[in-house]
């Protein structure tokens, strides 16, 4: 169990550091003392996000005739969150270490003992930690004291206020942050369906920040309280419901395995206690090394005609669609699929990180880290290396890097040894290297390294181009 722990730990040491050390992820703030739970991505951290959005995007809307996309507004109409049940039922149950003041989430220490806390009321969890604390299993895992307090909720909603300053203390211009997107798809369904004239079923996705006030916060970008999220919202005859449920399931699974993850990385965990208005609940949950286990990255959920139901009670606006073949009106039924982008992040930064034995070039080995990522998420797809600094050799590499740089995310570098700079574009997992040395300037060809299997080829630099757009498209 020990040495489990300290995998884990080491693992998210390893990824953290190299998340800092390359530019990927930063603590927010950092001059400042940091704030906890908020994090900064630098250049390659944006580009992989944006590729990982990219491809979630490209599959969601893309390439389907079903799904059009949204992209609203953070702020909205506070009466939004009343109808939807947040303000006021947004809570996680929280315990607090009177010795050392950590705080914990109630359902999490129950889940490390095999209880589910989930959607259970206040009552049950107490009673839950009371059955614990009897036997004296409830301690504090940092610093181990038993004196821990009982479960007492705790919101999860992010106030803020809009309005002149002098009115700021106003109750009335207490806005929130949204906690999760699909707010805003839901307040746009009306507008959605009148400007692109659409028939059920179809989807609107969307991906933008969403705001908690989570309690523990100690998964570097697993949890955080400022994060972004990619849902879709797919409306429906509820005599669908079933069929369509089960394709999406089918839809976001394949996702993962086309960019890579294998099967034994992911399973599904179907919650047993839902909302009362739900029907199917499934997550997909990715076994992180850095997290030492299965933990939920995506939400699949059959959501009923709860959403709509409620905004067109609370806004007195008919949500209701009508149904020319059968000339009824009903409110869609929903199901959604929900995913956080900076958890895809930290999912495959852990699927690709790997250490390796590598040959240097005095002969000898070295570990090299490398992430592997699938070349499509991958930041910088080509790095451009002159051999040395001399003049004929950079100028023929800026030309290629000029060339390249129109088609692919192309990296120049010269400076140290050409060893330091591959081990460099590994730990940022550039799946190609091209090196321009003395023999170019005669035969008019580079060294093509593959991240993967360090081989190299030669390929005349009037090829370069082409060979690069088959090699990264493979
Ligand atoms: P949890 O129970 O872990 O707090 P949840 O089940 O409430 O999460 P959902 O509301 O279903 O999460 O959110 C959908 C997805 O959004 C999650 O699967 C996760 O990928 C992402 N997500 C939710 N909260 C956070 C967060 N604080 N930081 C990063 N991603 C998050």
């Amino acid at each position: 169990m020990s040495e489990k722990k300290n995998d884990k730990e080491q693992m998210m040491e390893k990824i953290v550091s190299l998340a800092k050390r390359r530019g990927f992820v930063f603590p927010s703030s950092e001059i400042y003392g940091g704030m906890a739970a908020i994090y900064d991505y630098g250049h390659y951290g944006t580009m992989l996000k944006n590729n990982i959005r990219d491809a979630w995007w490209k599959h969601m809307v893309q390439l389907r005739d079903d799904v059009v996309g949204l992209d609203s507004a953070i702020f909205m109409h506070p009466t939004t969150w009343v109808a939807s049940g947040h303000v006021g039922g947004f809570n996680d149950p929280q315990v607090d270490c009177r010795k050392c003041k950590s705080r914990f989430r109630a359902d999490h220490i129950l889940e490390e003992f095999g209880v589910s806390a989930d959607k259970q009321t206040l009552e049950f969890i107490n009673a839950e930690l009371d059955k614990l604390r009897a036997v004296g299993k409830l301690k504090c895992a940092n610093c181990g004291s038993t004196d821990l307090t009982s479960a007492k909720t705790f919101s999860l909603m992010v106030k803020s206020n809009i309005g002149s300053p002098t009115d700021e203390l106003k109750e009335e211009n207490v806005v929130y942050l949204r906690p999760e997107t699909c707010g805003g798809i839901y307040l746009e369904y009306k507008n959605t369906v009148d400007s692109l004239h659409l028939k059920l079923p179809f989807g609107i996705a969307q991906v933008g920040k969403a705001f908690r006030n989570e309690i523990v916060a100690r998964q570097f970008i697993f949890r955080t309280r400022e994060f972004e999220q990619m849902e879709m919202q797919y409306f429906l005859h509820p005599s669908v419901m079933k069929e369509k449920y089960d394709r999406w399931k089918d839809t976001r699974w394949q996702w993962y395995l086309e960019y890579g993850i294998s099967e034994s990385e992911i399973r599904w965990y179907k919650h047993e206690k839902l909302a009362h208005y739900a029907s199917e609940a499934y997550d997909i949950e990715f076994n992180f090394k850095a997290l030492g286990g299965f933990k939920e990255v995506e939400g699949i959920h059959a959501r009923g005609d709860w959403d709509l139901s409620q905004h067109s009670k609370f806004s007195g606006v008919d949500l209701s669609y009508f149904d020319e073949k059968t000339g009824k009106r009903f409110i869609p039924h929903i199901m959604e699929t929900s995913v956080g982008l900076n958890r895809l992040v930290l999912m495959f930064l852990d699927h690709a990180y790997q250490e390796e034995k590598a040959p240097t070039a005095d002969g000898s080995e070295e570990t090299r880290v490398v992430l592997k990522f699938d070349k499509r998420l991958a930041p910088v797809k080509v790095a451009v290396l002159p051999l040395s600094k001399k003049e004929d050799l950079q100028k023929v590499a800026k030309e290629i890097w000029n060339t390249l740089k129109l088609n692919f995310q192309t990296e120049y570098d010269e400076t140290q040894s050409i060893g330091k700079r591959y081990r460099r574009q590994d730990e940022i997992g550039t799946p190609y290297c091209v090196t321009v040395d003395f023999e170019t300037l005669n035969d008019q060809a580079v060294t093509v390294r593959d991240r993967d299997s360090m081989k190299q080829e030669r390929i005349k630099i009037t090829g370069l181009e082409e060979y690069l757009k088959e090699k990264l498209a493979e």
